[in-house]
Protein backbone atom coordinates (compact mmCIF):
# COMPACT_ATOMS: atom_id res chain seq x y z
CA UNK A 1 0.00 0.00 0.00
CA UNK A 2 1.32 3.57 -0.79
CA UNK A 3 1.73 5.86 1.36
CA UNK A 4 -0.46 8.32 -0.01
CA UNK A 5 -2.97 5.69 0.12
CA UNK A 6 -2.52 5.02 3.54
CA UNK A 7 -3.00 8.89 4.22
CA UNK A 8 -5.88 9.70 2.08
CA UNK A 9 -7.28 6.81 4.54
CA UNK A 10 -6.73 7.88 7.41
CA UNK A 11 -8.18 10.85 6.00
CA UNK A 12 -11.72 9.35 4.45
CA UNK A 13 -12.45 7.24 7.65
CA UNK A 14 -11.41 10.41 10.17
CA UNK A 15 -14.05 12.14 7.88
CA UNK A 16 -17.12 9.65 7.90
CA UNK A 17 -16.48 8.90 11.82
CA UNK A 18 -17.40 12.81 12.00
CA UNK A 19 -14.54 13.53 15.02
CA UNK A 20 -14.42 17.02 16.39
CA UNK A 21 -11.84 17.17 18.80
CA UNK A 22 -8.54 19.14 18.04
CA UNK A 23 -6.60 15.85 17.48
CA UNK A 24 -8.04 14.23 14.81
CA UNK A 25 -8.67 18.00 13.20
CA UNK A 26 -5.29 18.23 12.74
CA UNK A 27 -4.70 14.36 11.94
CA UNK A 28 -7.07 15.65 8.92
CA UNK A 29 -5.52 18.46 8.00
CA UNK A 30 -2.13 16.28 8.41
CA UNK A 31 -3.41 13.72 6.16
CA UNK A 32 -5.49 15.70 3.83
CA UNK A 33 -2.32 17.77 2.66
CA UNK A 34 -0.18 14.68 1.92
CA UNK A 35 -3.30 13.24 -0.28
CA UNK A 36 -4.04 15.93 -1.77
CA UNK A 37 -2.36 14.85 -5.05
CA UNK A 38 -4.71 11.81 -5.39
CA UNK A 39 -8.05 13.70 -4.56
CA UNK A 40 -9.32 12.80 -7.93
CA UNK A 41 -8.45 9.68 -8.17
CA UNK A 42 -10.90 6.81 -8.67
CA UNK A 43 -9.65 5.14 -5.73
CA UNK A 44 -11.10 7.45 -3.39
CA UNK A 45 -14.99 6.27 -3.67
CA UNK A 46 -13.54 2.93 -3.88
CA UNK A 47 -11.98 2.95 -0.38
CA UNK A 48 -15.07 5.40 0.78
CA UNK A 49 -17.93 2.38 -0.15
CA UNK A 50 -15.35 -0.38 0.75
CA UNK A 51 -12.91 0.34 3.98
CA UNK A 52 -12.70 -3.03 4.91
CA UNK A 53 -11.51 -4.23 1.36
CA UNK A 54 -8.31 -1.82 2.34
CA UNK A 55 -8.11 -1.17 5.69
CA UNK A 56 -6.25 -4.37 6.14
CA UNK A 57 -5.55 -5.18 10.13
CA UNK A 58 -1.44 -4.21 10.94
CA UNK A 59 -1.25 -2.73 7.52
CA UNK A 60 0.64 0.19 8.53
CA UNK A 61 3.74 0.55 9.36
CA UNK A 62 4.72 0.75 13.05
CA UNK A 63 5.79 4.68 12.28
CA UNK A 64 2.43 5.67 10.66
CA UNK A 65 0.49 4.25 14.02
CA UNK A 66 -0.56 7.21 16.25
CA UNK A 67 0.60 7.65 19.68
CA UNK A 68 -1.37 6.18 22.03
CA UNK A 69 -2.23 7.49 25.44
CA UNK A 70 0.64 7.12 28.29
CA UNK A 71 -1.67 5.31 30.79
CA UNK A 72 -2.03 2.59 28.25
CA UNK A 73 0.00 -0.36 26.87
CA UNK A 74 -0.09 -2.16 23.34
CA UNK A 75 -0.28 -6.04 24.92
CA UNK A 76 1.86 -7.14 22.60
CA UNK A 77 4.99 -4.79 23.81
CA UNK A 78 4.40 -6.37 27.13
CA UNK A 79 4.10 -9.90 25.90
CA UNK A 80 5.37 -10.88 22.75
CA UNK A 81 3.46 -14.45 23.29
CA UNK A 82 0.06 -13.14 22.93
CA UNK A 83 -1.15 -12.63 19.28
CA UNK A 84 -3.91 -10.93 18.26
CA UNK A 85 -6.87 -10.51 15.78
CA UNK A 86 -8.87 -7.25 16.59
CA UNK A 87 -12.29 -8.48 14.70
CA UNK A 88 -13.49 -4.79 14.69
CA UNK A 89 -10.41 -3.68 12.82
CA UNK A 90 -12.22 -4.81 9.53
CA UNK A 91 -15.91 -6.60 8.61
CA UNK A 92 -15.56 -10.51 10.09
CA UNK A 93 -17.84 -9.43 12.89
CA UNK A 94 -21.30 -9.33 14.50
CA UNK A 95 -22.24 -6.17 12.78
CA UNK A 96 -20.50 -7.38 9.48
CA UNK A 97 -18.65 -4.10 8.87
CA UNK A 98 -15.48 -1.94 9.84
CA UNK A 99 -15.84 -0.48 13.63
CA UNK A 100 -12.47 0.87 14.27
CA UNK A 101 -10.65 3.38 12.01
CA UNK A 102 -7.66 4.67 14.34
CA UNK A 103 -7.10 1.60 16.66
CA UNK A 104 -4.84 -0.75 15.36
CA UNK A 105 -3.28 -2.93 18.34
CA UNK A 106 -4.84 -4.08 21.43
CA UNK A 107 -4.25 -1.61 24.22
CA UNK A 108 -5.16 -2.13 27.39
CA UNK A 109 -4.63 -0.07 30.84
CA UNK A 110 -1.31 -1.13 32.03
CA UNK A 111 -1.97 -2.84 34.93
CA UNK A 112 -4.50 -4.69 32.95
CA UNK A 113 -1.75 -5.68 30.09
CA UNK A 114 0.39 -6.94 33.12
CA UNK A 115 -2.19 -9.65 34.00
CA UNK A 116 -2.65 -10.61 30.51
CA UNK A 117 1.19 -11.43 30.59
CA UNK A 118 0.44 -13.49 33.76
CA UNK A 119 -2.34 -15.17 32.11
CA UNK A 120 0.12 -15.87 28.91
CA UNK A 121 3.22 -17.08 31.36
CA UNK A 122 0.81 -19.86 33.23
CA UNK A 123 -0.54 -21.07 29.08
CA UNK A 124 3.08 -21.26 28.06
CA UNK A 125 4.07 -23.16 31.47
CA UNK A 126 0.86 -25.72 30.79
CA UNK A 127 1.71 -25.78 27.08
CA UNK A 128 4.67 -24.01 25.11
CA UNK A 129 2.36 -24.13 21.76
CA UNK A 130 -0.55 -21.94 22.86
CA UNK A 131 -1.27 -18.75 22.80
CA UNK A 132 -3.61 -16.38 24.27
CA UNK A 133 -5.40 -14.42 20.90
CA UNK A 134 -6.82 -11.40 21.44
CA UNK A 135 -10.44 -10.42 19.30
CA UNK A 136 -10.56 -6.97 21.18
CA UNK A 137 -9.04 -5.18 24.28
CA UNK A 138 -10.06 -1.43 24.25
CA UNK A 139 -13.32 -0.12 23.13
CA UNK A 140 -14.59 3.58 23.03
CA UNK A 141 -17.99 4.43 24.32
CA UNK A 142 -18.87 5.02 20.39
CA UNK A 143 -18.59 2.30 19.04
CA UNK A 144 -20.42 0.42 22.03
CA UNK A 145 -23.05 2.33 21.42
CA UNK A 146 -22.74 1.73 17.63
CA UNK A 147 -23.01 -2.08 18.59
CA UNK A 148 -25.69 -1.68 20.76
CA UNK A 149 -27.79 -0.21 18.27
CA UNK A 150 -27.42 -2.86 15.95
CA UNK A 151 -28.82 -4.95 18.25
CA UNK A 152 -31.96 -3.28 18.85
CA UNK A 153 -34.41 -5.85 17.71
CA UNK A 154 -33.45 -7.59 21.50
CA UNK A 155 -34.99 -5.87 23.90
CA UNK A 156 -33.03 -4.48 26.30
CA UNK A 157 -33.21 -6.89 29.49
CA UNK A 158 -31.63 -9.44 26.79
CA UNK A 159 -29.28 -7.12 24.97
CA UNK A 160 -26.98 -6.52 27.67
CA UNK A 161 -26.51 -9.83 28.66
CA UNK A 162 -24.36 -8.74 25.03
CA UNK A 163 -23.16 -5.89 25.10
CA UNK A 164 -22.78 -3.06 27.95
CA UNK A 165 -25.35 -0.76 28.10
CA UNK A 166 -23.45 2.40 26.75
CA UNK A 167 -25.22 4.84 28.89
CA UNK A 168 -23.70 3.14 31.73
CA UNK A 169 -19.93 2.32 29.88
CA UNK A 170 -18.67 -1.41 29.67
CA UNK A 171 -15.28 -2.04 31.24
CA UNK A 172 -14.10 -2.47 27.79
CA UNK A 173 -14.12 1.55 27.50
CA UNK A 174 -11.93 1.94 30.13
CA UNK A 175 -9.51 -0.01 28.72
CA UNK A 176 -9.80 -2.75 31.48
CA UNK A 177 -11.69 -5.96 29.73
CA UNK A 178 -10.79 -8.05 27.15
CA UNK A 179 -12.10 -10.25 24.50
CA UNK A 180 -9.91 -13.54 23.78
CA UNK A 181 -9.70 -16.87 22.90
CA UNK A 182 -6.74 -19.08 22.41
CA UNK A 183 -4.51 -20.52 19.63
CA UNK A 184 -2.18 -23.15 18.44
CA UNK A 185 1.63 -21.89 17.42
CA UNK A 186 -0.05 -21.55 14.06
CA UNK A 187 -2.45 -19.01 15.29
CA UNK A 188 -5.50 -21.56 14.59
CA UNK A 189 -7.95 -20.60 17.09
CA UNK A 190 -9.06 -23.74 20.10
CA UNK A 191 -12.67 -24.99 19.19
CA UNK A 192 -14.74 -23.65 21.79
CA UNK A 193 -17.75 -25.21 20.38
CA UNK A 194 -19.54 -21.19 19.89
CA UNK A 195 -17.83 -18.67 17.89
CA UNK A 196 -16.77 -15.37 19.04
CA UNK A 197 -19.49 -12.77 19.43
CA UNK A 198 -22.10 -15.77 19.20
CA UNK A 199 -25.26 -14.30 20.67
CA UNK A 200 -26.64 -18.17 21.04
CA UNK A 201 -27.01 -19.58 24.80
CA UNK A 202 -24.18 -22.29 23.59
CA UNK A 203 -21.86 -19.59 24.02
CA UNK A 204 -22.87 -19.05 27.96
CA UNK A 205 -20.68 -20.57 30.24
CA UNK A 206 -23.18 -20.75 32.76
CA UNK A 207 -24.96 -23.71 30.27
CA UNK A 208 -22.37 -25.36 29.39
CA UNK A 209 -23.54 -28.76 31.32
CA UNK A 210 -26.88 -28.36 29.32
CA UNK A 211 -24.81 -28.76 26.13
CA UNK A 212 -22.96 -31.08 27.55
CA UNK A 213 -25.16 -32.99 28.60
CA UNK A 214 -27.43 -32.79 24.90
CA UNK A 215 -24.08 -33.55 22.95
CA UNK A 216 -24.17 -30.05 21.11
CA UNK A 217 -20.87 -29.05 23.25
CA UNK A 218 -17.99 -32.11 23.19
CA UNK A 219 -15.85 -32.29 26.18
CA UNK A 220 -13.23 -30.66 24.35
CA UNK A 221 -15.08 -27.65 24.05
CA UNK A 222 -15.68 -27.62 27.85
CA UNK A 223 -12.03 -28.52 28.33
CA UNK A 224 -10.87 -25.71 25.92
CA UNK A 225 -12.99 -23.20 27.50
CA UNK A 226 -11.49 -24.36 30.37
CA UNK A 227 -8.23 -24.14 30.13
CA UNK A 228 -9.10 -20.04 29.19
CA UNK A 229 -10.53 -19.31 32.28
CA UNK A 230 -8.34 -21.24 34.14
CA UNK A 231 -5.42 -19.00 33.20
CA UNK A 232 -7.53 -15.97 33.21
CA UNK A 233 -8.66 -16.31 36.55
CA UNK A 234 -5.08 -17.07 37.76
CA UNK A 235 -4.28 -13.96 36.50
CA UNK A 236 -6.92 -11.90 38.35
CA UNK A 237 -9.64 -11.74 35.57
CA UNK A 238 -13.15 -12.91 36.24
CA UNK A 239 -15.52 -14.38 33.74
CA UNK A 240 -19.29 -13.94 33.07
CA UNK A 241 -21.40 -15.56 32.61
CA UNK A 242 -23.38 -14.96 28.94
CA UNK A 243 -19.45 -15.10 26.83
CA UNK A 244 -16.93 -17.72 26.80
CA UNK A 245 -14.75 -14.87 25.33
CA UNK A 246 -15.37 -11.82 28.15
CA UNK A 247 -13.19 -11.52 31.05
CA UNK A 248 -12.77 -8.39 33.31
CA UNK A 249 -9.99 -6.99 34.99
CA UNK A 250 -11.86 -5.26 37.74
CA UNK A 251 -15.92 -4.23 38.74
CA UNK A 252 -17.09 -1.43 36.58
CA UNK A 253 -17.22 0.75 40.02
CA UNK A 254 -13.70 0.10 39.81
CA UNK A 255 -12.65 0.75 36.28
CA UNK A 256 -14.90 4.08 37.19
CA UNK A 257 -12.64 5.75 39.44
CA UNK A 258 -9.41 4.03 38.77
CA UNK A 259 -9.35 5.16 34.85
CA UNK A 260 -10.93 7.93 32.28
CA UNK A 261 -13.54 6.28 29.72
CA UNK A 262 -12.99 6.37 26.07
CA UNK A 263 -15.54 7.93 24.58
CA UNK A 264 -14.17 8.29 21.16
CA UNK A 265 -11.30 6.47 19.38
CA UNK A 266 -9.35 9.81 19.65
CA UNK A 267 -9.31 9.43 23.00
CA UNK A 268 -7.15 6.71 22.71
CA UNK A 269 -4.17 8.71 21.05
CA UNK A 270 -2.66 11.33 22.63
CA UNK A 271 -0.45 14.07 20.75
CA UNK A 272 3.16 13.86 21.39
ZN1 LIG B 1 -16.02 -8.24 25.80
Amino acid sequence: MRAEDISLEISTNLCRMKFHSILLVMLVVQSCSSASTNKQNNSVSQTIQSPEKDVKKDSLPPEKLLPVRPELVDVQIVSSAIKVDLKYTYSDNFIGDTLYFLIKKAYLQKDVAQKLAEAQRLLTAMNPDLHLLVYDAIRPREVQTRMWVALDSIPVSQRVNFVSNPKNGSIHNYGAAVDLTICDGNGKPLDMGAGFDDIRKIAYPSMEKRFLHSGELTQLHVDNRNILRGVMRKAGFSSIPTEWWHFNSCSRQTAKSKYKIMETEADIFSVN
